[in-house]
């Protein structure tokens, strides 16, 4: 499983794209995406988003 993005919280911050070790975020265009075959799960990103945009699996 992986993280999920609420597009309609998030503010396109960057943050969590250099918080993810797995280089599992990136954003391109106005959207973030997640590649699901490199998220592990670990919960990083969704702790330190503040706007509240990622969502545990
Ligand atoms: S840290 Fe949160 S608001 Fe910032 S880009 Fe990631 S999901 Fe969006
Ligand atoms: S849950 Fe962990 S591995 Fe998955 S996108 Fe967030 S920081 Fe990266």
């Amino acid at each position: 499983m992986a993280v999920r993005v609420d597009m309609t919280l998030c503010n396109l911050c960057g943050g969590c794209t250099y918080i993810c070790e797995q280089e599992a975020l990136r954003i391109e265009g106005d959207l973030l995406l997640v590649d699901e075959a490199r998220c592990q799960d670990c919960g990083e990103c969704v702790k330190n988003c503040a706007a509240g945009a990622l969502v545990a699996a």
